[in-house]
């Protein structure tokens, strides 16, 4: 991590940094007056992520990703683009890239197959797309966008999701383009697993027994323009050798995703069964806009208090109106990166760094 700027966060200095505002060391100071300031945070996914089982080489592969995925949004909000633009941006080259547990490198279903998720939300109108079970949409992230902007529903599922976008024009590949090695061998330790559950009667469905890198690398952006308008998004292969078209939170709206101008804008990475049951993105938000919290103490009371009580792992990236970015997670490490106005680019990795 040669980066002087890499690295930076976890949990502590997360809240360090945000508490400074995202300015340099300047407490909650306001922006330059003659310029609204931008921002983008993204993430990649939270889990068991540690230095014992990184080797620096993959840990190199996962940081130029990230940097890569932030210059994509970044530059957009820097010339004055939208928001959404820059969600859509930032998550589409990690869609592109098998190191992520969306597009190329999805995890696979119990059946070996790939069945993604996704969803976008405006916080300026509130408008949100999202899409379920898709299993031949290139973009599944540009799909959601699609369905907000050009439908009058906010969620499709599986075939007609697929049919939409074929009627929308956007790229539609075979099932198996989403294919990769690491999460074939994922699937099979993890049907082993299963099948061990089975004999001794212990509960997967409880997550004992069940490794956390079978779901981990769900990827989200949220981002803020110089029009003040928040966005957030978030596209994924859901959790390995899932059944029955199980559908996680990373397509429902405030579970996974939310963005409201008057409170923030976040996308979320864990087990998704706990991020529905506790609407994980929204909660966050609520506690913003109307009990008058800021989004370090409402990201730290969803993801370490009601989350950790419940037993649901994972994290979240949070985006405030005035560019305050808060990337809370209760697990080892969460793939993160962040750059704006305030601040120059951040990445970070494990839950130790400084
Ligand atoms: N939240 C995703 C799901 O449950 C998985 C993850 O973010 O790791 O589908």
């Amino acid at each position: 991590m040669q980066k002087t700027s890499v690295l930076l966060t976890s949990l502590v200095l997360g809240t360090l940094v945000s508490g400074c505002g995202e300015s340099g060391g300047a407490g909650n100071q306001q922006p330059d007056s003659s310029e609204s300031p931008i921002a983008i945070a993204i993430h990649g996914g939270a889990g068991t992520i540690t230095r014992e089982n990184m080797s620096a080489e993959r840990e190199a592969q996962f940081t130029a990703a990230l940097e890569q995925a932030t210059e994509a949004g970044y530059e957009i909000l820097e010339a004055g683009g939208d928001s959404m633009d820059a969600v859509i941006a930032a998550i589409q080259v990690m869609e592109d890239n098998s190191l992520f547990n969306a597009g190329i490198g999805a995890v696979y279903t119990y059946d070996g197959t790939h069945e993604l998720d996704s969803s976008v939300m405006e916080g300026a109108t509130m408008n949100a797309g999202a899409a379920s079970g898709v299993k031949t949409v290139k973009s599944p992230i540009h799909l959601a966008r699609e369905i907000m902007d050009n439908s009058r529903h906010v969620m499709l599922s599986a075939d007609g999701a697929a049919q939409f976008a074929e009627e929308q024009g956007l790229e539609l590949v075979d099932n198996s383009y989403f294919n990769s090695e690491h999460r074939y061998e994922q699937l099979q330790r993890a049907l082993e697993q299963l099948r061990e559950s089975e004999q001794t009667g212990d509960q997967i469905a409880n997550n004992k027994n069940w490794d956390p890198a079978f779901n981990m690398g769900t990827v989200g952006a949220v981002a803020l323009d110089r029009d003040g308008n928040l966005a957030a998004g978030t596209s994924t292969g859901g959790m390995t050798a899932k059944q029955y078209g199980r559908i996680g939170d990373s397509p429902i709206i405030g579970a996974g995703t939310w963005a409201d101008n008057q409170s923030c804008a976040v996308s979320a990475t864990g087990h998704g069964e706990y991020f529905i049951r506790h609407h994980v993105a929204a909660d966050i938000c609520s506690r913003v806009k109307y009990k008058g919290d800021d989004i370090f103490a409402a990201g730290d009371a969803v993801i370490h208090e009601v989350l950790v009580d419940a037993g649901g792992t994972g994290g979240v990236i949070i985006l405030d109106a005035e560019g305050q970015i808060h990337m809370p997670f209760n697990t080892e490490g969460m793939y993160r990166a962040s750059q704006s106005s305030h601040q120059p680019l951040r990445i970070g990795i494990y839950n130790d760094e400084e």
